[in-house]
């Protein structure tokens, strides 16, 4: 019998929707979400409908669960977002949106968020040609990413490539891939994020 073992797909479960932190799984039948679609441990299944905290809270976490950001850089993020002159909500997400590591993921290099963190700290990603091996490194508008010309003819990332070959590719992002280039051609906006959160929600957490 199929068995349930990975606790990542517990953040999952715990949020009640899918943020896709397992890669290919995640669209499969074996998602955990899809065949337990409720939270873990003993009350899982008998919880109560969330009072306004712990709505912003959950909004919250599962911001944080999806870029895979700790809590105090997602608050220095968060703080960075206020000194921004759109909504601070779509500020907070453009910036996660520009980490490099969601760059990596979005170009169709990784099949998950955390796969690609793992293959920049490796160091197989370079930014304007120059290697750079820091997944919350925030890229920015007219810069390009690209797999160092040693990575390009490893099997781990031609199977990674060829695996994530029809990954659709945002607006913000230009993806050459015969020449392993991503450039960033715009900053992000909240239609790029793919996200079902209400971001305001977050907003009104940290103002409390
Ligand atoms: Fe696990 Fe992916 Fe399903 Fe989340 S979406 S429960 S990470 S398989």
């Amino acid at each position: 019998m199929a068995r349930y073992t990975d606790a990542v797909c517990k953040l999952c479960r715990r949020e009640g929707k899918k943020l896709f932190l397992k890669g290919a799984r995640c669209y499969t039948g074996k998602c955990a979400l899809e065949r337990r679609a409720y939270a873990p441990g003993q009350h899982g299944q008998g919880r109560k409908k969330a009072s306004e905290y712990g709505m912003q809270l959950r909004a919250k976490q599962q911001t944080k669960r999806y870029y895979g950001v700790l809590e105090s850089q997602f608050a220095k993020y968060y703080e960075m977002a206020t000194k921004k002159p759109g909504k601070t909500g779509e500020e907070l997400l453009s910036i996660l949106e520009t980490r490099l590591d969601n760059v990596v993921y979005r170009c169709g290099w990784a099949s998950s968020r955390a796969e690609a963190r793992q293959l920049v700290v490796h160091g197989h990603f370079a930014v304007n040609g120059k290697r750079v091996d820091i997944p919350s490194y925030l890229t920015k508008t007219g810069e390009v990413v690209s797999i160092v010309e040693k990575s390009r003819s490893l099997d781990k990332i031609k199977a990674v490539i060829e695996e994530n070959s029809a990954h659709p590719i945002p607006k913000w992002l230009e993806v050459n891939r015969d020449a392993f280039e991503g450039k960033i051609v715009a900053a992000p906006v909240r239609e790029d994020v793919d996200l079902d959160v209400d971001e305001t929600l977050i907003v009104e957490l940290y103002s409390k």
